[in-house]
């Protein structure tokens, strides 16, 4: 039987992009879908997800607030009675070079990419614990491992989500919920489109598998990390090869 059935799933930032594809491919498996967006996401979305034979709903909410954090997950609740995947995908990015990156540059993108991860893991947390099981699921970036020129904002805030994903991994780990993130690489994505030809030329030529990543490499890894129960507090790196950990 697939695990995934009937399951609940919120996938937060899931209007378009990476996270749109994770919604599709676990409505694929069964599972109910909350998707979420900050202003707005596509009826269309919904009713494709629904052909699929599960049921979906939108909330709108900013996880970048403590408050809507918690309606986005507390409504899901309400809306299928439980909770038992959060894929935490929102994120944006403000690239500057360290010199000319403000502290309102800064922190708008840890707000969201940090902050708007722990806000809606400790909302799900209660009911996870109570459930006694839960999947926890959330984007980092391999420039959180790297560093990247230009992007000192993204890279800490992706950086602190590893840090979350292991510390929140061993406090839930006794109570049968598993938190791990997934590092993409370069994807192709609205995020990445706004990259110039000649970027995405010298990216690809630093790939070994000498191509970027399609939104399905991230979903079919996201869907792997929550049918498999053995693995938590570990950093999946998908990215053509770009980063090898020893
Ligand atoms: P995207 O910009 O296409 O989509 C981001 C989504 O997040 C959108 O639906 C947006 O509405 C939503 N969002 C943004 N701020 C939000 C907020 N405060 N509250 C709720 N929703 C919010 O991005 P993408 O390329 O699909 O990336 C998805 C995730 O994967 C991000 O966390 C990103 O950092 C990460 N990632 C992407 C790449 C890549 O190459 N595309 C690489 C590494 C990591």
């Amino acid at each position: 039987m697939n695990v995934l059935k009937d399951k609940t799933v919120v996938v937060t930032g899931s209007s378009r992009g990476i996270g749109r594809e994770i919604a599709l491919a676990f409505a694929r498996e069964g599972a109910n879908i909350v998707l979420n967006a900050r202003k707005e996401v596509d009826k269309e979305l919904v009713k494709e997800i629904e052909q699929l034979g599960v049921k979906s709903s939108i909330v709108l909410a900013d996880v970048q607030h403590y408050d809507e954090a918690e309606k986005l997950i507390e409504t899901a609740k309400e809306m299928f009675g439980s909770v038992d995947v959060l894929v935490n995908n929102a994120g944006i990015t403000n690239d500057k070079l360290l010199m000319r990156m403000s502290a309102e540059d800064f922190n708008q993108v840890i707000n969201v990419n940090l902050t708007g991860t722990f806000n809606t893991i400790q909302h799900v947390s209660r009911i996870m614990l109570k459930q006694r099981s839960g999947v926890i699921i959330n984007l980092s970036s391999v420039v959180g491992l790297t560093g990247n020129a230009g992007q000192a904002n993204y890279a800490a805030s992706k950086a602190g989500v590893v840090g979350l994903t292991k510390s929140v991994a061993r406090e839930l780990a006794s109570r049968g919920i598993t938190c791990n993130a997934i590092a993409p690489g370069f994807i192709e994505t609205e995020m990445t489109a706004v990259l110039s030809d000649k970027v995405k030329e010298m990216t690809k030529a630093q790939i070994p598998l000498k191509k970027l990543g399609s939104v399905g490499d991230i979903a079919q890894t996201a869907v792997f990390l929550a049918k498999s129960p053995y693995i938590t507090g570990q950093v999946i790196n998908v990215d053509g090869g770009m980063v090898m950990n020893g």
